[in-house]
């Protein structure tokens, strides 16, 4: 393993350069602000008539086509939904790249499963951050990082790593530690995460536990803060310390409870489960589905979208969290 932090990376490879933040997003907002303010010179880079175009300049961020930005980045970071990345990249970012430059990634998505094959005439590197663009942003102003996994996948310079260290740096990724992976294991391990535990499985794991309260009679309102709104709370212990603090902060009963009954809810099926969650994004088959849904219009994704924004666990959500003045808007 190895890991680096802040005392260990120089800026210097990216001292005189100019960084492209293609998109504008949940991880381009961040990447962009944060390497302004580590001294980087920034240009964004997005499609016409674009909103988050109007973001960026009230941002105070030259904004400029994706071609155009692809043209005068010595780096350039390619922070479009993974989905799109491919087509724009035919469109706008092949015939403008130069030998010498860095092409950028923050997820390996597209470079892994192939959807994407740069000349090789240029660096290919990946910055991934392991947690949510904002806070990539709030993290780094409050004067902390966001740990990244970092990667190199053509080294057509020699200087691809310090570049890719350098730009982790930039983004406050080494204040908290930014570990080497490969474009293939952080492709599988970050799908794996997000549909297994830290999205799909922790969605499913609260709307089972709300629908069994209300089901047996409880108050939705009392079930949306038991499963859902305690969560962050738990979370946290265990981010701060594991899951011993966590156990250490609650309750005997809890602890004791937790041991006996965990176990019985996510047991032996469901990790036979994961594994077949594991094998479809290892072969392939689940990048095949989700560009074919996106190719066809999104018609099944959105479906699923509106169905969770119309459940009863979303509606008594919205409602509790409307009287909640501590949340942020
Ligand atoms: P996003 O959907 O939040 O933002 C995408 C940006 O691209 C927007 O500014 C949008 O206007 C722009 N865009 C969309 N279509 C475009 C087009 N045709 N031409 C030009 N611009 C276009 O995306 P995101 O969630 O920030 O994801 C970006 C990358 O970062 C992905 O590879 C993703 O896997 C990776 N990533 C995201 C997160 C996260 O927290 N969201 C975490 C780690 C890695
Ligand atoms: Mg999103
Ligand atoms: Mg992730
Ligand atoms: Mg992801
Ligand atoms: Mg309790
Ligand atoms: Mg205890």
């Amino acid at each position: 393993m190895r890991m680096f932090y802040d005392k260990d990376v120089s800026m210097d490879a990216l001292k005189g350069k100019k960084v492209a933040i293609l998109g504008y997003g949940s991880q381009g907002h961040a990447h962009a602000q944060n390497l302004r303010d580590s001294g980087v010179d920034v240009v964004v880079g997005l499609h016409e008539g674009s909103k988050s175009g109007v973001r960026a300049k009230e941002d105070g961020f030259e904004v400029l086509s994706v071609a155009d930005a692809t043209k005068v980045g010595d780096v350039v970071m390619c922070l479009l939904p993974d989905e799109v990345q491919r087509i724009v990249y035919a469109e706008s970012i092949k015939d403008n790249l130069k030998e010498g430059q860095t092409l950028a990634f923050a997820h390996g998505f597209n470079i892994h499963f192939g959807y994407i094959t740069p000349p090789e005439y240029v660096d290919v590197i990946m910055v991934a951050p392991k947690g949510p663009g904002h806070l990539v942003r709030s993290v780094y102003k409050e004067g902390s990082g966001v740990p990244d996994l970092f990667a190199v996948y053509q080294n057509y310079t020699g200087k691809a790593e310090e570049t890719v260290l350098a730009y982790a740096k930039g983004i406050g990724g080494t204040r908290a530690g930014v570990l080497e992976t490969t474009f293939k294991e952080e492709t599988e391990t970050d799908l794996f995460g997000e549909q297994a535990v830290l999205c799909g499985g922790c969605e499913e794991l609260i709307k089972a536990g709300f629908e069994t309260l209300v089901d047996a009679g409880y108050q939705p309102e009392i079930a949306y803060f038991e499963c859902l709104h305690e969560m962050k709370l738990i979370v946290d212990l265990m981010y701060e310390g594991g899951l011993e603090r966590m156990n250490y902060s609650v309750s005997e009963t809890a602890e004791y409870g937790g041991y006996v009954s965990g176990k019985r809810v996510i047991g032996e099926a469901s990790k036979a489960a994961m594994k077949e969650v594991l094998a479809d994004i290892q072969s392939g088959k689940f990048a095949r589905d989700f560009i074919a849904e996106s190719e066809s219009g999104c018609k099944k994704f959105h479906a699923m979208r509106e169905e969770q924004y119309s459940s009863q666990i979303s509606e008594t959500g919205r409602q509790l969290r409307s009287m909640m003045s501590f949340l942020k808007k």
